[in-house]
């Protein structure tokens, strides 16, 4: 199963039946197990590695540490990584891995242990032929990157490792970034004025979920509402978001940041100017959608509306800005890291800013020409990137 509807999509673009067979199924995947001696006890954790499409690059996409995550998941996920890289015109293809284990119950040094098992078990048919280059997502972080770049030593196998490390000034932000920045323009398109002073409800507060607190804030916008897996808080005042990214800092949890406790599923349906689903996958789905007040969904994770929950939304009028442009901040700054790793030349967090704030701006310019009246900006965006897919496919002989 694609997450992407080619069927809807050949409405509104030519593809080519080889073509759609070529990406209805990843081009390649593999499977393995992770084993872990824990003093008396054995852990083990199954581990999927899968390149959707290479035709325009290299298989790009970040490891999910996940104690649910599955191979199906893993090929939805790398099969939207083919898309935003399509569509943002970046050099790379899309790809996916996931290790099934959850982060919080492991220790750092056993974490440390799975993450090197993970390069042993698959270095010489995606590692060294540099052919397969994560990046962090749900569940992992610089330092799993840093890891990952102590066992292969090649700057370029791996992005989103800390800056003293190889990585690159600006990378950790760079998603919450492009969000902040995609939040703007597509406020702006609706009709509205300033940024500063319209609500604003996010859920997730990891990497993505806090960096778009932190740029939205900067921006005046008033964030009522954030959640995290133990739940949600809500302050029709507006969350003092850096006093919350010291408390989460500090070891807490969001949840006890107050004033008032809700629910996820409370976050969802706010009454606010913008939603940001920023955790998990399937987050609004045909149970839930039309509890949705918003008008203006931004997706920061990655597929968090089902098909059907979008018919919903759709059908009640509720914009939705798709995952594969609304999220893709970090692989444009991953691209940067990766030539920097190549070239060794250097780059200021500025320099990764203006990258990201100029790469969002034109591509979401591009999806909002293209989009009419028949199409979601999620079609829009899918047709633009599965045309440039189609044509690197046939440049390239495939078909
Ligand atoms: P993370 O692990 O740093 O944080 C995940 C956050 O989501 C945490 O706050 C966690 O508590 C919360 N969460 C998890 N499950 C939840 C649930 N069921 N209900 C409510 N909250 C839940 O992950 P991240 O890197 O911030 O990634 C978040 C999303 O953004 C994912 O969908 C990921 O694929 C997507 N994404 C990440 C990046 C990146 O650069 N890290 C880039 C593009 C897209």
């Amino acid at each position: 199963m694609s997450v992407v509807d080619y069927e809807a999509l050949r409405q509104v673009i030519d593809i080519p039946a080889p073509a759609r067979e070529l990406l209805s199924r990843p081009e390649k995947q593999i499977s393995f197990a992770l084993s872990l001696p824990l003093g008396d006890e054995f852990f083990c954790a199954d581990a999927h590695v899968v390149y959707h499409n290479t035709a325009r690059g290299v298989a790009k996409g970040g490891i999910r540490f996940d104690p649910n995550v599955t191979l199906e998941e893993t090929q939805d996920l790398a099969e939207l990584m083919s898309m935003k890289t399509a569509l943002s015109q970046i050099p790379f293809g899309g790809g996916k891995s996931s290790i099934k284990a959850d982060p919080q119950k492991l220790a750092p040094l056993e974490k440390d242990s799975l993450i090197k098992e993970f390069v042993h078990m698959i270095r010489k048919e995606f590692f060294y032929p540099l052919d397969y280059v994560p990046a962090p997502d749900m569940g992992t972080n610089p330092r799993d990157m840093a890891i990952i770049y102590g066992e292969t030593h090649i700057p370029e196998s791996v992005t989103g490792k800390p800056p003293r490390n190889g990585g690159l000034a600006g990378r950790r932000e760079a998603t919450g970034r492009g969000v902040a920045a995609v939040a703007a323009l597509a406020w702006e398109q609706a009709g509205g004025e300033s940024l500063a002073g319209a609500t604003c409800a996010v859920q997730g507060f990891g990497n993505v979920g806090s960096w778009t607190c932190q740029f939205l804030a900067d921006r005046g916008v008033c964030i009522v509402g954030v959640a995290d897996i133990h739940g949600g808080i809500y302050d029709e005042q507006g969350i003092d978001i850096y006093g919350l990214l010291e408390h989460v800092a500090a070891g807490h949890l969001l949840i006890d940041f107050g004033p008032t406790r809700i629910s996820n599923a409370e976050l969802l349906a706010l009454p606010v100017d913008f939603l940001i689903p920023a955790a998990s996958g399937e987050v609004l789905t045909e149970q839930n959608a039309d509890s949705v007040t918003t008008k203006l969904i931004i997706e920061a994770a990655n597929h968090p509306v089902t098909s059907e929950g979008d018919a919903i939304l759709a059908e009640n009028g509720v914009t939705v800005v798709p995952d594969i442009l609304a999220n893709s901040g970090g692989v444009v700054a991953s691209y940067l890291e990766w030539r920097l790793g190549k070239s060794g030349a250097m780059t200021t967090e500025q320099e990764t800013y203006q990258v990201i704030d100029k790469t969002m701006a034109e591509t979401a310019g591009r999806v909002w020409d293209f989009a009419d009246e028949r199409m979601t900006m999620r079609t829009a965006a899918w047709a633009l990137a599965v045309d440039e897919l189609v044509k690197a496919m046939a440049d390239r002989g495939w078909f």
